[in-house]
């Protein structure tokens, strides 16, 4: 794909880009041919379709931030939110899955691995030719990561991790995993190192595939380590990576929010553009019911609040490409745009009636995907944390 280079701008620009242009229409192509026919039973049978994110990884879909120069798409953040968005619209699974390889796994080496790490690594993730995985969470902390207990013991050049990481998307399919390991004292802020982990290195399984409610074609999976052994180069940033681990996460995290701000926003979209279509077409008591003022004001209250969600996303884009603080407003993006999916997706439920309750239409889909965007990384209620604490310290 031949593509326009990202400028930072000073200022939030209302104009849909050129570049942003073409992602939409190269996607909505790609959705009507190869997402939309299979989605709904992918969904049924929770299967991962690795092919899909083969095709785009051939579009630069699957390095979307990734400089030219180690095989990406040199894309900026507006762009990124319009790819998440656009592929949401029609499938969170879908969408959740670019997200999670392009910002967390893809990221994270992006941001803090070596010349050779990236140059060995981002190449490969970029066109999809390996799938990428990120593992923080553990069975025992997910809002509380900074507690994990999977440990990296040193032993000469190496370091022999041993534990359990959980509700990882990719932990099975992924050809290589960012995996987060204490490798200093628990509850010491130096004591948490990034390792790369490829698959197929001896002690590195994959556990149990969750059953979820929604996003059932992204691959959710526990990756397990008993006696791993990994050498200190595959430490993220070299030796200086050292003890940076969790630093590192939480920076990930930053923009990862603006990944899942993109979801949500897509999620939310789909099921508007969906609930407006139903209500000019469906009629009760001789009229449409877009007619009736309460099924036209669920409307208007959609489209509000996913106005205020695109801006509010914009807005950490906008920060992020300036280089500028963005925690607390990447938090607000990430807490408001995921609580405006589930409203969205519920009122459209509603707005479908009976129909709205079976697998015939795809605001179910919506519905049950949509509740994931206020638990991944990082909770409603975390970002509240996140929110306040950056008000309270007077930014
Ligand atoms: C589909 C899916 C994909 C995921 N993919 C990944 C991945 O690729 N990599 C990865 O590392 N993780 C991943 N996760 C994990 C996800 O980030 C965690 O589920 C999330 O951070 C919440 O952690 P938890 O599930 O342990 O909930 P808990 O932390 O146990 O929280 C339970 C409840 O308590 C609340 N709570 C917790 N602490 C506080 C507090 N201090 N104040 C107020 N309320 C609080 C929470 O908001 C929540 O409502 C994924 C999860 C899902 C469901």
């Amino acid at each position: 794909m031949t593509v326009n280079q990202s400028v930072p701008m000073n200022s939030i620009n209302f104009k849909t880009t050129e570049n942003q242009q073409m992602i939409t229409e190269m996607i909505k192509d790609f959705c009507e041919k190869h997402i939309k026919p299979k989605m709904m039973e992918w969904d049924e049978s929770q299967e991962f379709p690795v092919e899909v994110f083969k095709k785009l990884g051939e579009l630069g879909l699957m390095g979307v931030l990734v400089p030219t120069e180690y095989g990406g798409s040199g894309f900026g953040y507006f762009e990124y939110i319009t790819v998440i968005t656009e592929i949401s619209k029609v499938c969170g699974s879908i969408g959740l899955s670019v997200a999670a390889h392009n910002s967390l796994c893809t990221g994270h080496i992006l941001q803090f691995g070596t010349e050779e790490q990236k140059k060995k690594y981002l190449p490969k993730l970029a066109t999809a030719e390996w799938i990428g995985a990120w593992g923080l969470t553990e069975p025992n902390t997910g809002s509380d990561a900074f507690r994990m207990m999977t440990v990296g013991e040193k032993d000469g050049d190496y370091y022999i991790i041993n534990g359990a990481k959980s509700w990882i998307t990719h932990g099975k399919t992924g050809d290589v995993a960012v995996v987060m390991v204490r490798t200093g004292e628990l509850l010491d802020s130096n004591g948490i190192t990034g390792f790369i982990i490829e698959r197929g290195t001896p002690g590195f399984t994959a556990g149990r595939k969750e059953n979820k409610l929604g996003m059932r074609a992204s691959e959710t999976t526990e990756m397990i380590f008993e006696n791993c052994r990994v050498h200190k180069d595959q430490i993220i940033g070299g030796e200086e990576g050292l003890g940076k681990g969790f630093k590192q996460a939480m920076k990930v995290l930053e923009g990862g929010r603006i990944s899942i701000a993109s979801l949500s926003l897509g999620i939310a979209k789909g099921a508007y553009d969906a609930s407006v279509k139903y209500a000019k077409e469906r009629e009760q008591f001789g009229k449409p019911i877009g007619d009736f003022q309460a099924i036209a004001f669920k409307l208007a209250d959609m489209a509000t609040q996913i106005e205020a969600a695109e801006l509010l996303t914009y807005e950490a884009a906008d920060l992020k490409m300036n280089k500028l603080p963005l925690n607390k407003v990447s938090a607000m993006a990430k807490y408001y745009a995921s609580e405006v999916a589930v409203r969205c997706a519920t009122e459209a439920v509603q707005i479908f009636g009976g129909y709205g309750y079976t697998k015939d239409y795809p605001v179910e889909k919506f519905y049950r995907d949509s509740k994931l965007c206020t638990i991944g990384e990082g909770t409603s209620e975390i970002q509240k944390i996140v929110i306040s604490r950056e008000i309270l310290k007077g930014n």
